[in-house]
């Protein structure tokens, strides 16, 4: 597949041992100048000889050294692709998978036919592929369907040091593959490529490799970074010591990049705003208006088929079977199953900011007649074409200013760059282990962190880093970041794994295993949700779980398996194959799976303009969420209908940008949404053919009696996320009024004013997360009926002896029941209450 030229370009400074195969690539000379540049060339006769001699090699260079580019063409030309097989390449970003791969197809002039990537929803994977990058749940995936990875010959794990939860798993089960590859006599390698010296974890862990695999470490081509510590420490306002210290290297410091470092995508467009308007570039038109009109009338009509298909209502309880899923093998071409990291920075404010952020003049800040700054902002979520754009040079008699969060850190080396102004802080979620409350939290980085955003000054010549905080604080910092996998819940990986038929998951050669807490409560979680068969005697089973964590996969676990969700969401999905409920179940489990439906409309403001925008904005937002939320029984099924309802209304409203725009929902969210949809239906129709699924994006709109099904299958999904409310009799103290009892937390908890329950306040709910702000809110709350919670959840129930009197609605004493940590909080009399069907 690869065009052979007549005269292959050298590829190395120092003449290369010649390979047993060499596979010619046509570069232009121009491109081979720009290589030559790069510090790994000089080892490319290292690394390919330890590649040769050993299985798995790791290698270690600073960031820009060349590493993800460099290192996959060695190969190439290597003969690592040649018999029709694949390098393959693992990131655990989706913008370095894209990128990277599209840099590589131009450094070695072959069509991304040839030098590919996928990520979960996309790629241009073909058959003449050679070069695969892919985010590493990708890889994942593969290996459920094949252990042993023949199609490569070579896999590399890029980005080793960042720990990504799949990262490390990748790492484990590399390891063993590449042992029974050897034993088949299909050798496989494997390179682990790290952006720091930290490797311990990978090479002194028994488990993980019988011997050592050797270092290679790549001489860095750093210039001189001074580092300038700020005298004082400012406590809040970071942005704002951005935008001066930039204003400041702007205007009184020689030619040369900046490179400002912020924690999420909201700071990174209001500091653009702001620079834009003091160094302002070129005048931009003003953006048309929204054609708001439009989309409300689109709006009206999908109300109007929504009370079309109110059909007369049951006069039972509808009530959905719990072994009514379909259980078949696995579809070989189910989609991605890829439950990618979360990105780092939240996806917090409307990605249209950017476009429209240069209108009015609302922080005051007057231009300046300095240099033009061409600014640019760079975070995970912003669309390819705009992160390609800090690799082209800046307009002829500008400045470049890229004003990034922490992906500028290690995955992609912007050019020329002289100054970096670090913020110190980056926004990361934390997890609590046992009750998996999670909350976004800006905090300090580590040393290794910020030492790796300075070098980002020292790429092309001596620079200068500008630290907005204090030396003290600077030694106060943790060294370096703890691996993903200790600090966040893990049953997904767990069900992975186990669909892998690695039982005794305690044995994995984790780099760093997750802790035997996390490890149990997500075992139990499992076995609750019925993926995992429950041991027979909970006594005996409690110790066995404490030694080994080793319950089977039922073959539900291994449906769910299939799926590209978290476990609860899978449930959800295996239960819904009845009542007609598919559609809706896919389209609120692909909502849920996406962070952020809507705009972040609480920002402060910066102008009485801004503040009637958002004000305007709020309102109009409540005022859909309770359209969307309806009356009756669908408003019962709490934010999960509001889900339905604004993916309803928008696909109704033809999927546009403005549609979003005039109510506050967040375009790209949608999107995601649009594509999540086609994927699950994929995987459905990959479990269970005769569903002959399809999506209809003008779904109408589910009837009173399938919102119940509904209901009752969230409540089945996310069972162990039960709260019942504080009746006024219990309330301690004040603090209780109107809050919710969790079986695993002491403090009261609420749910979120943005809920469409807020007011309702439903007896029983189940909700999606807790986060924790001011209080500890439910976000994602749907209420629940209290008679479901035997028959659906019984594993979270405790049952009476038998009782006489017919049982009561529930156990007056279930307050007290319910502070008991573990799973018993509902009390009901023998034989059951009759549920109705
Ligand atoms: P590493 O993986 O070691 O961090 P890379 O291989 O990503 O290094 O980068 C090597 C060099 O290639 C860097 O100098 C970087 O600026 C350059 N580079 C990477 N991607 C692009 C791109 N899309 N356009 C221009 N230059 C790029
Ligand atoms: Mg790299």
């Amino acid at each position: 597949a690869a065009p052979a030229p007549p005269a292959a370009t050298p590829t190395a400074a120092r003449p290369l041992a010649k390979p047993a195969v060499f596979v010619p690539v046509n570069r232009s000379p121009e491109m081979q100048e720009e290589r030559l540049k790069l510090p790994i060339l000089a080892e490319e006769q290292v690394i390919m000889e330890a590649v040769a001699e050993n299985p798995i090699v790791i290698v270690c260079g600073e960031t820009g050294s060349g590493k993800t580019t460099q290192v996959p063409q060695f190969l190439y030309e290597a003969g690592y692709s040649s018999d029709d097989s694949i390098i393959g390449v693992t990131e655990p970003r989706r913008v370095a998978a894209i990128t990277m791969s599209q840099r590589v197809a131009k450094e070695m002039n072959l069509s991304q036919r040839v030098v590919s990537y996928q990520i979960r929803y996309e790629g241009n994977v073909t058959e003449e592929t050679r070069i695969k990058f892919m985010t590493d749940g990708v890889l994942l995936k593969e290996i459920q369907k094949d252990f042993l990875l023949r199609k490569y010959k070579v896999v590399i794990i890029d980005e080793a040091h960042e720990r990504s939860v799949y990262t490390d798993i990748l790492v484990g089960l590399l390891s063993r593959i590449v042992t029974l590859r050897a034993k088949k006599h299909l050798p496989l390698k494997l390179l682990i490529m790290s952006a720091t010296l930290r490797v311990e974890d990978f090479t002194q862990n028994q488990r993980l490799f019988a011997r050592p695999p050797p270092v290679i470490k790549v001489e860095s081509r750093q210039f001189p970074v001074t580092v300038h510590f700020n005298k004082w420490t400012p406590l809040e306002d970071y942005s704002g010591e951005c935008f001066r210290k930039v204003c400041k290297i702007h205007r009184m410091l020689p030619a040369g990049g900046i490179l400002v470092f912020l924690t999420g995508q909201a700071e990174v467009h209001a500091l653009c705003r702001r620079l834009r308007r003091t160094f302002p570039c070129t005048r931009r038109g003003p953006q048309e208006k929204e054609e708001q009109k439009d989309s409300v009338e689109e709006m009206r009509k999908f109300k109007k088929s929504r009370s079309r298909a109110k059909k007369a209502q049951a006069a039972t309880l509808p009530q959905i079977s719990l072994d009514n899923y379909s259980v078949l093998p696995a579809g070989e071409d189910g989609e991605d199953r890829e439950a990618e990291m979360d990105d780092d920075e939240e996806g917090l404010g409307s990605d249209l900011d950017l476009d429209l952020g240069d209108e009015g003049a609302d922080e005051g800040e007057q231009p300046d007649s300095s240099l033009p700054l061409h600014v640019l902002p760079l975070y995970s979520l912003l669309a390819p074409e705009k992160q390609a754009q800090v690799f082209s040079p800046p307009p002829e008699g500008t400045r470049l200013c890229v004003v990034a969060t922490n992906v500028a850190e290690t995955s992609l080396t912007i050019p020329g760059i002289k100054y970096v102004v670090d913020c110190g802080k980056v926004k990361k979620r934390y997890y609590d282990r046992v009750t998996s409350v999670s909350s976004f939290r800006v905090t300090w980085v580590s040393q290794a962190s910020a030492d790796q955003r300075a070098g980002r000054a020292g790429r092309t010549e001596p620079g200068h880093c500008y630290r907005l905080y204090s030396s003290a604080v600077f030694g106060d910092f943790e060294k370096f970041p703890p691996p993903e996998i200790t600090r966040r819940p893990v049953e997904d990986l767990i069900l992975q794994m186990k669909a892998l038929n690695i039982e005794k998951v305690i044995n994995f050669p984790f780099p760093t295993p997750p802790s035997i807490e996390a490890l149990i409560a997500a075992e139990e979680l499992l076995v609750a949700l019925g993926a995992l068969q429950a041991p027979q005697k909970a006594e005996r089973v409690k110790q066995l779980q404490r030694s080994r964590v080793s319950c089977p996969i039922t073959p539900l676990g291994r449906t769910m398996a299939t799926f590209p969700v978290a476990p609860r969401y899978a449930k959800m999905l295996a239960l819904s194959q009845q009542h007609g409920c598919l559609p809706y179940a896919i389209t609120i489990v692909a909502a849920m799976t996406v962070r952020e439906l809507f705009e972040e409309l609480d920002r402060p403001a910066s102008s009485d303009e801004e503040l009637a925008m958002l004000k305007g904005k709020r309102a109009r937002v409540a005022q859909m969420k309770r359209t969307w939320a309806g009356q009756g029984a669908s408003l019962l099924l709490g934010d999960l209908m509001v889900l339905l309802g604004a993916v309803g209304a928008w696909e109704f409203a033809g999927g546009s940008p403005q549609f979003c725009e005039a109510n506050g929902l967040r375009y790209k969210a949608m999107m995601e949404i649009r594509r999540l949809r086609g994927q699950l239906t994929t995987a459905v129709n990959a479990v269970c053919p005769e569903a002959e699924l399809f999506v209809d994006p003008k779904m109408q709109p589910p009837s009173e009696s399938q919102v119940t099904y509904l209901r009752q299958i969230v409540t089945a999904g996310l069972g162990d996320h039960l709260a019942r409310r504080v009746q006024s009799e219990e309330l301690l103290d004040d603090r209780w009024r109107n809050a919710y009892k969790t079986p695993l937390l002491d403090d009261p908890v609420f749910i979120h004013p943005s809920s469409v329950l807020f007011r309702e306040l439903p007896e029983f709910v189940v909700y999606q997360e807790i986060v924790e702000t001011t209080k500890m809110y439910m976000k994602g709350v749907s209420a629940v009926e209290v008679l479901w919670i035997p028959v659906l959840l019984p594993p979270y129930c405790q049952f009476g002896p038998p009782a006489e009197k017919p049982p009561p609605a529930y156990c007056p004493n279930m307050g007290r029941v319910l502070c008991h940590r573990g799973s018993v909080f509902y009390r009901v009399g023998w034989p059951l209450p009759e549920v109705q069907v």
